[in-house]
């Protein structure tokens, strides 16, 4: 067995632990709100002004079908008035999948015997990083499971070869993370490599359940050591951050507060919220047998992404490949901002799977594994601009979403733009001809509405560059 050899837990300055169990509980069986009460708070959330927990409590406890259909209604307005039809596309890379923990959900978890454990090499790296670029990638998450040879030097390692592979016109311009909490000398280290995100689930919010699917004796098992983590990184400024929650471990509508307590409380403190907010719901994973008490039903799961929307109306929302293509459509109008596409969960699958999924070589069972030409083509016939756009990352406008919702013409003036010269990029350098032809048509259709300015023209100048020259990597 691995000797688990890790440094001692040394929490933020301050550290607490702001989730109070039997507050939250009491918020969500206080007796059903109003029409009325609703309808104030849907109002307060359209009028750009963020929830209270209190408050977000009030749409979780509307259950009359007829309110829960007014609350979908302005959360696909929110997301229409404010943040129009972009939605940025990423992929998911898992680097290695050892781990010393024993998550009961996870297939990588210690004691699954039956799992194939492998850690990319560097030249496996760059192989992966390859193939997502000639597919036209531009933005990756790299995923580790948590193990004493995946310490801050091997991921800061790691992203610096991601960086370093260019092939023809592909390029990786954003590495986002997905790995175990750190002390703030190891997050400080990770953000010499240029990182974006760094994301880190709370799994749970409910103390018990945490304690049940997180073993004690295990890192993974200490709440606050996890809590706290992305106040460490905030420390080690790190000021991009992700939070999240697996939902299907205790009652979702538990975990939306503890998710709004969570982005409060980091915007308290650190005068910033979360980058965005995850909200996977279990899969089927090898080896791991679920009680299915808490699993959440497409229905509320609408719920919980559009009361997510209006809580936290400038916090990205990322919706995975977890989901199936039907229902990922349909969130799309709820307000999700990012999700991944043509994603491989498997170590090496971007080279190495066929269309099968293997179980025993990924960490869950994936809903959608379109490639991310369909993907594309799917978003464009529907009116989407696909996105690769990390622009405001690139020029140290971090807060985006925050910049999107409350300056007016942000969007105007760099989203649309930028989407659109990174949807050109795809369809000149890796579309197939159907998917060219279904952007082309929508890059066409945007730039008819809009009115003639000397913005447009420079806009229409860069597209016809990346159309005709070489020059890519053109932003605002
Ligand atoms: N090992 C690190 C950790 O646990 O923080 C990195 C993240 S893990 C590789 C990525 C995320 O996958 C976890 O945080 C968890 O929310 C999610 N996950 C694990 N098992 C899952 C399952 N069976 N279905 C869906 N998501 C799962
Ligand atoms: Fe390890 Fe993360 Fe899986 Fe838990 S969720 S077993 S920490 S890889």
């Amino acid at each position: 067995m691995t000797k688990l050899r890790l440094p001692e837990l040394t929490l933020s300055d301050g550290a607490t632990d702001f989730i109070d169990d039997a507050k939250l509980h009491d918020l969500l069986v206080a007796p059903p709100p109003d029409a009325a009460r609703v309808r104030e708070v849907v109002a307060k959330s359209l009028a750009k002004q963020a929830l209270s927990v209190e408050e977000t409590a009030v749409l979780l406890r509307a259950e009359d079908p007829e309110l829960v259909e007014e609350i979908f209604a302005a959360a696909r307005r929110l997301k229409q008035d404010v943040y129009g039809n972009r939605i940025v596309l990423f992929a998911p890379l898992y680097i290695g999948n050892d781990c010393v923990n024993d998550c009961v959900y996870c297939a990588f978890r210690h004691s699954n015997r039956d799992e194939v454990r492998r850690t990319l090499s560097p030249d496996e790296i760059r192989q992966q990083v390859e193939a997502l670029e000639n597919r036209g990638h531009k933005r990756l998450i790299l995923v580790f499971g948590e193990h004493p040879r995946y310490d801050a030097d091997f991921i800061h390692d790691c992203v610096q070869t991601v960086y370093s592979v260019k092939v023809g016109h592909g390029e990786i311009r954003r590495v986002n993370i997905n790995a175990a909490p750190f002390d703030v000398a190891g997050f400080k280290r990770i953000k010499e490599a240029r990182i974006g995100t760094f994301q880190i689930f709370q799994e749970t919010y409910h103390h018990a359940t945490f304690a049940e699917f997180h073993p004690r004796h295990t890192r993974k098992g200490h709440y606050l050591w996890r809590l706290d983590s992305l106040c460490r990184a905030q420390e080690a400024g790190i000021d991009d951050v992700g939070i999240g929650a697996l939902f299907g471990l205790y009652d979702w509508r538990f975990e939306v507060l503890g998710l709004v307590t969570h982005a409060l409380h980091l915007q308290a403190r650190f005068g910033v919220g979360p980058h965005t907010i995850s909200f996977p719901r279990v899969r089927r994973a090898h080896g791991v047998r679920l009680s299915e008490r808490w699993f959440v039903n497409d229905y509320d799961f609408k719920r919980l992404v559009a009361i997510l929307r209006l809580a936290v109306p400038y916090t990205g929302l990322i919706l995975t490949a977890r989901e199936p293509p039907e229902l990922r459509r349909e969130l799309l109008g709820f307000g999700v901002s990012q999700i991944d596409a043509g994603t491989r969960i498997e170590l090496g699958g971007y080279t190495e799977a066929g269309d099968a999924q293997c179980l025993q070589r990924e960490q869950f069972e994936l809903g959608d594994i379109r490639s991310l030409d369909e993907v594309m083509g799917d978003l464009l016939t529907d009116g989407y601009i696909p996105s690769f756009c990390t622009a405001c990352y690139r020029l140290g406008r971090t807060g985006e979403h925050f910049m999107e919702f409350a300056i007016p013409g942000f969007i105007k003036r760099f989203c649309t733009p930028n989407a659109l010269l990174t949807a050109m990029e795809y369809l000149v350098d890796y579309a197939s001809p159907q998917t060219r032809a279904a952007g082309l048509k929508l890059i066409e259709n945007e730039l008819a509405q809009m009115p003639p300015t000397k913005a447009k023209d420079q806009l229409v100048e860069r597209l016809r560059r990346i159309q005709t020259t070489e020059d890519r990597d053109l932003y605002f």
